[in-house]
């Protein structure tokens, strides 16, 4: 299942619907962090690297 060893993180590219409300981070490693709500994902920060947004914390688990 894991082709390059990485995390099974689901990385959520810009623009795509959010299927679950909560708090996202930049698969970059930096610090950046968006708190999204059911509409779309932002665009990531200014000079990241990262190529999408992961799920840190989910607002309502199920
Ligand atoms: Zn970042």
């Amino acid at each position: 299942m894991s082709k390059k060893g990485q995390t099974r993180q689901q990385i959520h590219h810009p623009g795509t619907r959010v299927e679950r409300s909560g708090i996202y981070t930049c698969d970059a490693g930096c610090d950046h962090s968006t708190d999204v709500k059911g509409h779309v994902f932002p665009p990531l920060p200014k000079g990241c690297q990262a190529q999408g947004w992961v799920l840190l914390t989910a607002a309502h688990p199920e």
